[in-house]
């Protein structure tokens, strides 16, 4: 087999903010996989707040590369996986492009759409959130007018302006909302307080209300809290899961920092084994990243894989969006398909 890879900038259509920062492109790192004549893609999406940079990020592929090459054949998947893994103790944005790559490979070899290839259930449609960063109350109100065909907003909170802010959009949309506090809020009494003032104003869920140092806090608050919590930050892997024991009721899974499909197939069987709901998201990655754990919608309570929607210029096709949910096509892998030329510049 033969790994290549090719740094690319994303541009937002519009600049995104969370809590802490705010910025116009992103970059992601896309990597090919060949054995014969198939091909296998994935992505690595590296937002600064994850850590992981472009360097370290083509530095962990280049070291990846001759390890690719001494297998011949994706079958053995899971001894690669392991082996990739091993690599280093982070790069987990570049090993989850390896990990996508081999799925999507694997899975067109076998000729099939990986939910199938997997024996996943067979969904292919689903409703999504629309995310609505920090920004102007201008800019706000545009994205709500702009996002008519979703049915969900996704709210990026953590702010001390967070009830201005949900008061401005319920001055113009009555959808369901997940409020995504981004560990904004730090005084656990204040979290309460805010969580019982959205109670009553259609929020589905609460995502990281609190620093992911402040567990003991975050217990308390999930205890007391009238809607669900959700973990993001707190959570990358698997490993992860055990010591938030009670901590929240459900968790976000997202590709780029679990390591990819498989480890985050086994973090939903964590999940349903301990009556925890599962959330599947995505960073700010294209079509490539966000098709494969799109393939995965048939096992999630609820999903916010919206990204592909952000961008002047994603190089992948492969998704669709209307009537508020995510389209998958019929092909076999992801379904995540490069523009002509993306690739040519190797
Ligand atoms: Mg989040």
């Amino acid at each position: 087999m033969r790994l290549r890879f090719q740094p690319y900038a994303l541009q937002f259509i519009h600049p995104f903010g969370v809590a802490g920062n705010t910025r116009t492109s992103t970059t992601s790192v896309f990597v090919e996989i060949s054995e014969g004549t198939y091909k296998g893609y994935g992505e690595a999406c590296l937002p600064p707040y994850l850590g992981e940079t472009e360097q370290a990020t083509t530095d962990f592929l280049s070291a990846a590369q001759p390890l690719i090459t001494a297998f011949e054949s994706a079958m053995d998947v899971f001894e690669l996986l392991h082996r990739v893994d091993q690599l280093h103790p982070h790069c987990n944005a570049a090993k989850a492009a390896i990990d996508i790559a081999l799925h999507d490979l694997l899975a067109k070899i076998k000729g099939e759409p990986l939910r199938l290839y997997k024996q996943l259930p067979n969904i292919t449609a689903k409703p999504t959130s629309f995310t609505i960063g920090i920004d102007t109350e201008e800019v706000v109100v545009k994205k709500i007018k702009a996002s008519t065909d979703f049915q969900i907003l996704k709210i990026k909170a953590g702010t001390p302006h967070d009830k201005e802010l949900i008061s401005l959009i319920r001055q113009h949309t009555d959808k369901p909302l997940y409020i995504d506090v981004n560990q904004g809020w730090t005084n656990k009494n204040e979290a309460l307080e805010m969580i019982k003032w959205l109670a009553d104003k259609n929020v589905i869920l609460v995502e990281q209300p609190m620093p992911k140092a402040q567990l003991d806090d975050m217990r308390w608050l999930t205890r007391h809290s009238p809607l669900p919590t959700f973990a993001d930050e707190s959570v990358k892997r698997l490993s992860d899961l055990e010591q938030l024991d009670g901590a929240f009721n459900g968790i976000n899974i997202k590709l780029m920092k679990c390591t990819g499909v498989n480890e985050a197939l086994k973090m939903i069987n964590y999940c349903r084994d301990t009556g925890l709901q599962v959330f599947l998201g995505c960073m700010a990655e294209s079509t490539c990243g966000t098709s494969a754990m799109a393939q995965l919608i048939g096992l999630a309570d609820y999903i916010d894989l919206d990204a592909p929607q952000l961008y002047k210029n994603d190089p992948f096709t492969g998704l669709s969006y209307s009537a508020g949910q995510l389209h998958l096509n019929n092909a076999s892998g992801t379904g995540a398909v490069p523009l002509p030329g993306l690739f040519g510049n190797f």
